[in-house]
C-alpha cells in the first residue's frame, strides 16, 4: 500500500461522502455528513473538519496528501471549482468550494462533475481498469456519462461532454427536464419511467402495476415496480421493459460506433437487475453496432456499485495528479 494519500469529497443530494484513501485506490478512513437543504456556510468548515479529523485519525498531516478531488453534482463551473445551481439544495448558490477547503487544508483541489469522476474511478480503479478506451454510465434517475478515449477524460469544449443523456433519439418525443424533447434520459432514465407510469395509468384504479407500487399509490411506482412486474409477466410492464432496453441497446449501439470503447460500464441498472436487463439488450445492439465495434465492446456492470461515490473523488485528484505529471 503506498504512503501517498489523496482525499475525496462526494457531494450528493442528501448525503456528503468524506474519504481519505491511497493512490492505490484504498480508502483508510471516511465518514458521511448530511447534505440536506444545508446552508454552505455551516457545510464548508465542516467538511474541512472532517478532513483533518480523517487524517489524525491515520497519523497523517497535510503533507502526506497529494490533493483532494471533488465529485460535484451539475451543473457546476469546473475550471473555476464553483457549485453553481444544484438541483437538489437551493441554498447552494455559487459555492466557490474548491478554493476553500484549498485555503484551509492547504492542499491542492481538483473539481470534475459526479458522471466523468464516476468515470475515473471504474477506470482507475474499477470494471475499466487497464483499457485506453471506456465508457461509464451512470443508468439511475438520470443517465449520466464519462467517456475515457484514447486514455484521456473527454471534458469537450465548456465541459459537457458526456451529457449523454440528453441526445435527442426520439425527434420531437417526450419532454425531458432539461428542456428538450425525446432525450434518452426521458424514455430510460428511472425518474422519467415512473412519470410515464404514473401519467398513463392515471385514473386506472384497478389496474395490475399498482399490486406492484407501495402502498398500492400510483405515486409510488418506481423502476423497481417496473422491473417486478416485468419480472411477473404483467402485460404493460413488459412492454415498457422492453422498450426501455430497446432504447438503451440503441444508444449502446450508437457509444460503440461512435468510440469504439473496449468496455461500456453500466451503473446501477445493470447490476440491480442483472441478466434481466442485460439479456434482451444484449439481444438488441447487433441491430445497432457494427459487429466489429460491438465484438470489440464488452458491456459490463459497474464493479465499484454503490461505493462509487467514495472513490468518485479521489479518482478525480488522481487522475489530474497524473495529468500534470505529478505522479
Ligand atoms: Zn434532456
Amino acid at each position: 500500500m503506498s504512503n501517498k494519500y489523496l482525499i475525496g469529497f462526494d457531494i450528493g443530494g442528501t448525503k456528503i461522502g468524506i474519504g481519505l484513501g491511497t493512490i492505490d485506490g484504498v480508502i483508510v478512513q471516511s465518514d458521511r455528513l448530511d447534505n440536506k437543504n444545508t446552508d454552505p456556510a455551516v457545510i464548508l468548515p465542516r467538511l474541512a473538519a472532517i478532513a483533518k479529523e480523517l487524517m489524525a485519525k491515520e497519523n497523517i498531516t497535510g503533507k502526506d496528501v497529494l490533493a483532494f478531488g471533488i465529485s460535484t453534482p451539475s451543473p457546476a463551473d469546473i475550471p473555476n471549482g464553483i457549485i453553481t445551481t444544484p438541483p437538489n439544495n437551493p441554498y447552494w448558490r455559487n459555492v466557490p468550494i474548491k478554493s476553500y477547503l484549498e485555503n484551509a487544508l492547504q492542499i491542492r483541489g481538483c473539481f470534475e462533475n459526479d458522471a466523468n469522476c464516476g468515470a475515473l474511478a471504474e477506470w482507475l480503479f474499477g470494471a475499466g481498469k487497464g483499457c485506453k478506451d471506456m465508457i461509464y454510465l451512470t443508468m439511475s434517475t438520470g443517465i449520466g456519462a464519462g467517456i475515457i478515449a484514447g486514455g484521456k477524460l473527454v471534458q469537450g469544449k465548456t465541459f459537457l461532454a458526456g451529457e449523454i443523456g440528453h441526445s435527442v433519439i426520439e425527434p420531437y418525443g417526450r419532454q425531458c427536464n432539461c428542456g428538450l424533447k425525446g432525450c434518452w434520459e426521458a424514455y430510460c432514465g428511472g425518474r422519467a419511467i415512473a412519470q410515464r407510469m404514473q401519467e398513463e395509468l392515471a385514473g386506472q384504479t384497478g389496474h395490475a402495476m399498482l399490486k406492484y407500487a407501495k402502498d398500492g399509490l400510483l405515486e409510488n411506482l418506481d423502476m423497481l415496480s417496473l422491473e417486478n412486474a416485468a419480472r411477473d409477466g404483467v402485460e404493460y410492464a413488459v412492454k415498457l421493459w422492453d422498450e426501455m432496453c430497446l432504447r438503451d441497446a440503441q444508444m449502446f449501439g450508437m457509444l460503440m460506433n461512435i468510440f469504439n470503447p473496449e468496455k461500456i460500464v453500466l451503473g446501477t441498472i445493470a447490476y440491480a437487475a442483472g441478466d434481466f436487463f442485460m439479456e434482451p439488450v444484449k439481444k438488441y445492439l447487433p441491430d445497432f453496432a457494427w459487429k466489429e465495434t460491438l465484438e470489440a465492446c464488452q458491456v459490463v456492470p459497474s464493479l465499484l456499485k454503490r461505493d462509487i461515490g467514495s472513490y468518485a473523488g479521489l479518482a478525480g485528484a488522481l487522475y489530474e495528479l497524473k495529468q500534470t505529471g505529478i505522479l
